[in-house]
């Protein structure tokens, strides 16, 4: 049956990447459409219940600071959470959080299901319709055709997907749930760019069965809890509870090491390239043989539920082994697995086949976004998808493709990484991969991203009205510290002591003080009797907004040189960076460049010098070889 309603944008799949990128495209007016294999799964977390940490903090922040959902649907599904990095610098401070993955799943859908111009639909997608070079639909597995103007797809570890414990493998898409074997063959018959890559994860433990006692309590941020999104707050919380910390130990490792002749990594079994820094624990104890313990954190999976994540332990050796081994383990001698661990292979496609709006090269309307580009994890997947259902909105509307760059957003690193690099194991971001970093700050994703969001049609009048209202206040009392002077003849010697750690010999600007590493500016607004405070703090609505405003303005004055500097930094690169490249331009024709070079241009035909530079093997020599070369033939 042909639907007889035609659509803007197709997504397909409801997971992390797929849940944003219908939000957005329906945000920005297109009708959009979501069709996932299960309505009960979407915004489901496959892995570990939780949301955030270093790199992926930021890119939630930044996903919320656009009007995405991630961010918002944790706080209401929070059970624990905590500043990562507090001690250090503010560029790799990151939010993490433990959700109940009921919530989380819930928070998600109701805003799906609220979500004007979005229709939901219960089907796998088993073909795509395909005219000329453009795909005009989706086909789904009882037959229904759905017409589309672009369509995205997000279908995660779904392809192809094979679960394995130890030697014995079936198809799935993961636990629970079928693969998508005909969209993969059909994926394939296209002839788009695919290899594999797997993960995994550990098996699920009844927390009835733990011994608590026995192990250490580790408790999230109580003072004050934090918040993921900039909308949020804390009493959005369900509640606060802790999780616990286990060890590994020799005897675990010999168990582990006894596995070894039927794990399917080892044996050849599978094929895939699993994630490098989320190593499955046979991987710790063979790679790491000196070390004798390994760190287990036993994550509450939510609040209803008895449920553990004990996360360290991800595995796919058989299952024999994997009781024996969690039960070697202090407090889980008696423990009760749940589900047994696994990893899973499927199908990605090459990220450098995409065009920089996330559309791919060789078939028009044709959007990748999530694991099914490479990635790991539910905020890689997340950004993808916002950044794809933009884009793919972008096109229905006649209008130019979005990309944030590298030095506005850890979105822009992620695609600009992706397309330029491609993957060989499963990515993910870390703050190491942004070299402007100290500009990409969680504090500071709504200052960055959340007026492009406005133009883009993201973000509505509610989150607009509060941007502005804290943007305004950062401005406003910026301004007053730089204008509000301290005489040291009116200030008691005392005080100056107290708040600045010694007399002042001259007049200072509040601003200047606060440039001070030991100053804070609680310190300067308490100075003799609150004589230089705001005005501002105590009217009811910027109080409550008042501690990003004076976070905003702390790291502004604390770190101002070095933030100036990568400014500079950043001019200099995008005198170049946009610089446009023909796509029919022929590389081999540029003698002055190795054949390498030449060779690698001319397969990725980069859009601009920009992704030229960032592709591997391409130097920075090079780059200016190839300046010199547009520049004569100009
Ligand atoms: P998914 O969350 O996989 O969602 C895909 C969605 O598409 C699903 O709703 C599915 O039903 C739907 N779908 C697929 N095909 C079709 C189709 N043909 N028709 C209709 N619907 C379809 N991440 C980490 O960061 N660290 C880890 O250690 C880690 N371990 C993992 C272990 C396992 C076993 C699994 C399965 C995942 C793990 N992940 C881990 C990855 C994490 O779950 C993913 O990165 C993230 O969920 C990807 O989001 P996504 O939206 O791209 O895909």
């Amino acid at each position: 049956m042909l639907y007889p309603e035609e659509f803007d944008v197709i997504v397909v799949g409801g997971g992390h990447a797929g849940t944003e990128a219908a939000l957005a495209a329906a945000r920005m007016g297109c009708k959009t459409l979501l069709l996932s294999h299960n309505i009960e799964t979407l915004g489901q977390m496959s892995c570990n219940p939780s949301i955030g940490g270093i790199g992926k903090g930021h890119l939630v922040k930044e996903v919320d600071a656009l009007g995405g959902a991630m961010a918002i649907a944790t706080d209401e599904g929070g059970i624990q959470f905590r500043i990562l990095n507090s001690s250090k610098g503010p560029a790799v401070r990151a939010t993490r959080a433990q959700a109940d993955r009921i919530l989380y799943k819930a928070a998600i859908r109701r805003r799906l299901e609220n979500q004007p111009n979005l229709t939901l639909f219960q089907q796998a997608v088993d073909d795509l319709m395909v005219e000329g070079d453009r795909v005009v639909g989706a086909v789904t597995q009882v037959g229904i055709r759905f017409r589309s103007r672009t369509v995205v797809l997000t279908a995660g570890t779904f392809l192809d997907g094979k679960i394995h414990v130890g030697l014995n493998n079936y198809a799935a898409g993961r636990a629970g749930d079928p693969p998508a074997i005909s969209l993969s063959a059909r994926l394939k018959e296209l002839k788009l760019p695919q290899a594999r890559l797997k993960t995994g994860t550990p098996p699920r433990l009844d927390g009835r069965t733990i011994d608590f006692s026995r192990c250490e309590e580790q408790p999230g941020d109580l003072d004050p809890v934090p918040v993921f999104s900039f909308m949020g707050n804390a009493a959005m919380h369900p509640a606060q509870v802790p999780c616990w910390i286990t060890h590994t130990n020799e005897r675990t490792h010999e168990i582990i090491r006894s596995g070894f002749d039927r794990s399917p990594m080892f044996t050849g079994k599978i094929e895939g390239v699993g994630p490098r820094y989320c190593p499955s624990v046979e991987d710790k104890v063979n790679r790491f043989a000196d070390k004798d313990s390994h760190q287990i954190f036993l994550e509450p999976e939510g609040l209803t539920t008895n449920e553990i994540y004990p996360n360290g332990i991800s595995t796919s050796l058989p299952f024999d082994i994997q009781y024996q081994l969690v039960r070697s383990m202090a407090g889980l001698e008696n423990a009760h697995i749940l589900r047994p661990g696994y990893a899973i292979e499927y199908d990605y496609f090459d990220p450098r086949s995409l065009k920089s709006s996330f559309e791919t090269r060789s078939i028009g309307g044709l959007f990748f976004a999530g694991q099914i580009n490479g990635t790991t994890g539910y905020e890689e997947a997340a950004a993808q998808g916002l950044f794809a259902g933009v884009n793919a909105a972008l096109q229905c509307q006649g209008k130019s493709s979005w990309l944030p760059g590298r030095d506005e957003a850890y979105l822009g690193v992620l695609v600009d990484d992706l397309i330029t690099k491609g993957v060989t194991e499963p990515y993910r971001m870390f703050t190491s991969r942004a070299e402007f970093r100290l500009q990409l700050r969680e504090d500071n994703a709504d200052m960055r991203l959340t007026e492009q969001g406005r133009t883009l049609g993201l973000v509505d009048d509610a989150r607009w009205e509060s941007f502005n209202r804290k943007r305004d206040a950062v401005s406003r009392e910026t301004e007053r510290l730089k204008s509000t002077w301290v005489n040291p003849r009116n200030l008691p010697a005392a005080e100056s002591e107290r708040v600045l750690g010694k007399a002042i010999d001259h007049e200072y600007s509040l601003g200047d003080l606060l440039r001070r590493p030991d100053v804070r500016y609680a310190g300067l607004m308490s100075l003799d009797a609150g004589r230089y405070a705001s005005a501002d703090v105590s009217r009811e609505t910027l109080a409550e907004l008042w501690q990003p405003v004076v976070e905003q303005i702390e790291i502004a004055a604390k770190y101002s040189g070095y933030i100036d500097r990568q400014k500079d930094e950043i001019l200099r690169a995008a005198q170049y960076e946009h610089l446009k490249l023909p796509l029919d331009f022929d590389y081999l024709g540029v003698p002055a460049l190795s054949f390498e070079v030449r060779q690698k241009l001319n397969k990725h035909k980069p859009e601009t010098l920009g992704l030229a530079s960032r592709i591997s093997g391409v130097t920075p020599a090079a780059i200016s070889l190839l300046l010199v070369h547009l520049k004569k033939s100009r």
